[in-house]
């Protein structure tokens, strides 16, 4: 790897979180993670942040890994609480988890920029790597389904992503632009890499403030490495409904239709082994690929992958 090995990731959650936990074993603090906050999301007064929050315990090494989200050890007395005070718990808090709420919301009502505010909570504990909200201005998806617009958490969690997506849209975004920090990380970066986040919902919130892409562009114009990993595996997602949503929004739920999303931006894309085939497919798209197995499969499955995808980005 060449010299001080400065990367960033763009990243939604949970796709975002493998690949960034695999990226810190190699980087350590070199890594520099701009994460979504288009589904942040107040619940019982407070400010909830998944993504942040689950690319923070995973990158802490707290997240609990037998359910797939959340933190280990999680208990939920605070939520059955609120449940006999007939609050509504569809969108379950666990006791852990409620202080980082309470801590955010605490801040941010004292006047402090949410960026800082997420790398206090990062510091804490004891993460290596920099976490940034991609923005400090709130932004909010919605998506349109048969019923009409409907708030992200509400399409996702209370109603478990079951309805078509038909359009999605990110409320407050004309009015976010990039924090310092991020554009310092953008500037400073040896590599550029797209998690296999949700390119509607996770990926495309972050592209899509302003500043975002153009730091990007203009790390691509000195020559810097942008890669992008395939969340779409045989034509499914491994978890969520990226792969219905690149149906119903008019694509293909395949790698291609993948790729196609990021026409122009990236340089190298890597897909999975099974997909072998869409690799000229992709390439006349004008981008190299990479194929290996893409499924990160425990700490060495996530420390593989990132190792793969860094050195074609950085041993130019
Ligand atoms: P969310 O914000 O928690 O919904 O998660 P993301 O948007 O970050 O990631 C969701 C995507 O990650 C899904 O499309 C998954 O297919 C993808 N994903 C999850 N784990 C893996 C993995 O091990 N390998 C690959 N290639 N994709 C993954
Ligand atoms: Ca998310």
């Amino acid at each position: 790897m060449s010299s001080n090995g400065q990367v960033v990731l763009l990243a939604g959650g949970v796709g975002g979180a493998r690949l960034a936990h695999g990226l810190q074993a190699h980087l350590g603090p070199g890594l520099t993670v701009i994460v979504n906050t288009a589904d942040d999301v107040e619940r019982h007064g407070l400010l909830v942040s998944p993504d942040h929050d689950t690319v923070m315990y995973t990158l802490a090494g707290i997240d609990n890994r037998e359910w797939g989200w959340g933190l280990a050890g999680e208990t939920f007395a605070a939520a059955d609480m609120l449940g006999r005070y007939g609050e509504e718990t569809w969108f379950r808090l666990g006791d852990r988890d409620l202080a980082t709420h309470i801590v955010r919301t605490a801040r941010l009502r004292r006047g402090d920029r949410p960026t800082v505010i997420a790398r206090d909570l990062q510091r804490s504990l004891g993460v290596a790597a920099t976490i940034l909200p991609m923005s400090d201005a709130p932004v909010r998806t919605e998506v349109r389904t048969d019923d009409g617009w409907l708030a992200f958490q509400d399409y996702f969690v209370r109603l478990h992503q079951e309805p078509t997506v038909h359009e999605v849209r990110f409320q407050g975004i004309e009015d976010a632009s990039a924090t310092p920090e991020v554009e310092a990380a953008i500037q400073a970066a040896e590599a550029i890499v797209i998690a296999p986040s949700n390119p509607f919902v996770s990926i495309r919130p972050i592209l899509d403030v302003a500043g975002v892409a153009a730091a990007v562009q203009g790390a691509r114009a000195r020559r810097v490495p942008v890669v992008a990993v395939s969340g779409i595996i045989g034509g499914a997602a491994l978890k969520g409904p990226a792969d219905r949503m690149l149906v119903s929004l008019g694509h293909e739920a395949s790698a291609l239709g993948v790729a196609r999303q990021y026409v122009g931006l990236i340089d190298l894309f890597v897909l999975d082994r099974i997909d072998a085939a869409l690799e000229a497919p992709i390439q006349a798209l004008g981008m190299r690929t990479l194929v290996t197995d893409t499924i990160m499969a425990g700490d060495p499955g996530r420390a593989r992958l990132a190792g793969e995808i860094l050195q074609p980005a950085l041993d130019r």
